[in-house]
């Protein structure tokens, strides 16, 4: 390598495997790809998973029982033993010349062997005092070797590829030393560092590995953060301009007559934040650009009329709208709710005597028999039929409208990208529809703007007014499991409640535990726990109970849901199929089984299928909540209905990795990124991506950039990014 070659752009590093480092032979080489480290990118981006301040160690003399801390110690013995209860017990005892302690670790044999007399090591653990001996039970152990470096980075081990925080912290210095002759690439514009704040890529790698202080790791961090973040960013708004500039929309007229009519015939009025997102929405049905709008709204905040009134600003334009649902069950609902808000709607007919006829809406699903969908088929790409609800059969080969022009996704989370796509190509049609995409499981704004960045947002955070806040109570079940249903005094005032305002005429939830791992086991659970509830003595005995899971045939979930609708049955016994979008007012109580077993936004969920009404509603949540994480769900639910508020507590809980979903798989994870630490960074990342790519359509002058964002985001795993 010759000093005048040009600095490294992040795809040489790829190119470069890792067998060029320093002690990597092809012996050691497929060990390191297996941990993901194939090229001298990967391992440059392979970051400390912590740091060890070596200046800040404590010695074992001055140590207290029952401080945490980290200390450098030589093994003076290590012995295993089996204990009484058959686990092995593993005590290494070690030395800082200061005084003396003994490790202890439970099941882990092969501490003997790691530690043998002599091995230096740091320790980090709790110092505790057991029958007069001093010790700690599984501290951390990490093997830094002789590294003088006040700051010490501790990469990710593997036992099983025998890789250990040595070795790649060997390979990072061989990176790093090899990559200094040519310096890298900084592809970010200058202004947009000095106006950031941040360093250049190279300060910043050798800053993340090998920082003097912490003061400069964070700066160094800050760096290679903004640079993920960026990538991200600039994938989606590449994506968002690409789209528009390749479809053709409908300029709708959004004040015509049926959409008047239909709000002045609402029973009532629209909330403030009804109205402020109808006008965000008209504003792009108005534009020659297909509009592309998320519209996140918390369960009950009415997004069926802001969907309705979009879809007739296309049908008062000549135009038709869709509306599509991720179940049969909640596309019947929509169409019986949607076709009644629009009873003794006519559209103006050309040609014919009266000039008017009904506005016709219609249901397509799976399940429509063969005679009607042909008739339907006929009507939509005639033009008669006005609005369609149903399933995924929108999207199904066959289906061709006369003029699609207000298309709407309800429940967006069970969509992908795909269908999207299906929904605003439409084959023989030279305009695209206008998109709404309906969420109700509100995640944080950068959250947002990271996952559905190509689309724009919308919030409806204002509940119509009367209703009455549900009130949510965490009755505690038994760690061991419950013998029964009712083995607390607090569950069976929870029974007695149900009963009492089945009494009253209203109707209940009982929503059985989600056993992820089979669906026998939890459709088998719902069985029972119908039965013990109905069973002589039982909790709900005489009542009306149905029952409702995933392998009811389809027939029989509509008739039952069609009776809990009617009022003819008292208790619905289900698993999660009743998780979106079931509305029945009458319902006031919902009593959640195991419910420590369902995350947040799950829980949040069916939740929501209460307190639809103006009656007083209740939740009850069950369970032991043995789990950190389970307990600070239930009572973060316990106290807040605000599905905003939740979906923060969420993410703090789980990290980013589930709103991410699927995308595990390739470079495109953000591997130092945190959508939670690192909220600002994702807005500053989105203007910036928003400011080049404006100002440089295709990034064209960047293109040093643009080839980093395909590196990092291939075109196949940009899908990846964008389905929740
Ligand atoms: P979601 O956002 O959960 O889909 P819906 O659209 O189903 O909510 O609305 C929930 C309930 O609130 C429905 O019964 C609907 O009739 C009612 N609703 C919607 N908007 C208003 C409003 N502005 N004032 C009063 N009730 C409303
Ligand atoms: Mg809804």
């Amino acid at each position: 390598v010759a000093a005048s070659d040009p600095p490294l752009e992040l795809a040489d590093l790829a190119a470069i495997p890792v067998t060029r480092l320093d002690g990597v032979g092809e012996k050691a080489a497929p060990g390191f790809e297996r941990l993901g480290m194939a090229t001298v990118l990967d391992v440059l981006t392979t970051y400390p998973r912590r740091y060890i301040d070596r200046t800040k160690q404590a010695r074992i003399g001055d140590l207290a029982v029952g401080e945490s801390a980290t200390l450098l110690v030589k093994v003076t013995s290590s012995s295993t033993r089996q204990t009484r209860n058959r686990r092995s017990l593993t005590n290494v005892t070690v030395t800082d010349g200061t005084g003396r302690i003994t490790c202890t670790f439970f099941n882990q044999r092969w501490r003997e062997r790691q530690l043998s007399p002599g091995t230096e090591v740091v320790i980090f653990g709790k110092l505790e005092e057991y029958r007069g001996t001093r010790q700690m039970t599984n501290p951390v152990v990490d093997f830094i070797g002789d590294e003088t470096a006040g700051i010490v980075p501790v990469y990710a081990q593997s036992e099983k590829e025998k890789v250990g925080t040595r070795e790649v912290a060997k390979l990072v210095r061989s990176a790093l030393r090899k990559s200094r002759y040519r310096g890298f690439a900084d592809p970010v514009p200058e202004d947009v560092l000095d106006q950031h704040d941040l360093i250049l890529r190279g300060a910043a790698f050798e800053g993340i590995h090998h920082p003097e202080t912490f003061a400069e790791m964070q700066v160094a961090r800050k760096r290679l953060v903004f640079d993920e973040l960026l990538r991200v960013q600039l994938a989606l708004v590449l994506r968002k301009r690409a789209l528009e500039d390749s479809l053709k929309g409908i300029e709708h007229v959004t004040g015509g007559q049926l959409r008047r009519a239909f709000l002045e015939r609402l029973p009532y009025e629209l909330t403030g934040a009804q109205q402020r997102v109808i006008a965000e929405i008209d504003a792009d049905l108005a534009a020659p650009v297909p509009m592309h709008r998320l519209l996140q709204g918390d369960v009950g905040s009415g997004k069926t009329v802001v969907a309705v009134a979009a879809m007739l600003a296309a049908v008062d334009g000549g135009h038709q709208g869709a509306l599509m649902a991720p179940t049969e069950v909640l596309a019947e609902q929509h169409h019986l709710g949607v076709s009644a808000l629009l009873e003794g709607l006519e559209v103006e007919e050309e040609g014919s005597l009266l000039g008017n006829r009904p506005l016709a809406v219609r249901l397509l699903t799976n399940r429509t028999p063969a005679a009607e969908r042909k008739k339907l088929f006929a009507g939509l790409e005639d033009g008669t039929i006005d609005l369609v609800i149903g399933t995924h059969a929108l999207i199904q080969e066959g289906v061709a409208f006369k003029s699609l022009g207000v298309a709407v996704v309800d429940e967006q989370h069970r969509f992908g990208v795909e269908q999207r796509a299906a929904l605003r190509e439409r084959p023989g049609q030279e305009t695209s529809p206008d998109v709404l995409v309906m969420t109700a499981t509100p995640i944080p704004r950068t959250a947002a703007m990271t996952v559905y960045g190509d689309l724009e947002t919308s919030i409806l955070d204002e509940l119509p007014p009367g209703r009455t806040p549900i009130v949510t109570t965490w009755i505690k079940s038994s760690a061991e499991g419950p013998e029964t249903l009712a083995d607390t005094a607090e569950e069976q005032a929870m029974w007695a409640e149900v009963r009492s305002e089945v009494a009253a005429g209203r109707q209940a939830y009982v929503v059985c535990p989600l056993i992820e791992e089979s669906e026998k086991l939890e459709v088998r659970s719902a069985e029972e726990t119908q039965e013990a509830l109905l069973a002589p003595g039982g909790e709900l005995e005489g009542l009306r109970v149905g029952l409702l899971h995933g392998r009811v045939p389809a027939a029989e979930k509509e008739q039952t849901m069609a009776s809990f609708r009617a009022g003819d049955l008292d208790v619905l016994v289900a698993t999660t199929v009743i998780e979106v979008g079931v509305d029945v007012s009458n319902a006031t109580v919902m009593v959640i089984l195991d419910a420590d077993r369902f995350g947040i936004a799950q829980l949040h969920q069916l939740r929501g299928r209460v307190g639809r009404g103006s009656d007083a509603s209740r939740c009850f949540l069950v369970g032991a909540g043995i789990t950190d994480d389970g307990e600070q769900r239930l009572e973060a639910m316990v106290e807040t209905t605000d599905g905003f508020k939740l979906a923060e507590v969420d993410l703090d809980l789980r990290g980013e990795g589930t709103i991410m979903g699927a995308r595990q798989k390739g470079r495109s994870d953000l591997k130092l990124a945190s959508l939670r630490r690192d909220r600002e960074w994702v807005e500053k990342a989105r203007a910036v991506a928003f400011a080049l790519v404006d100002g440089d359509p295709g990034l064209k002058q960047h293109q040093v950039l643009r080839e980093e964002v395909r590196l990092f985001l291939p075109e196949d795993e940009q899908d990846f990014l964008l389905r929740s």
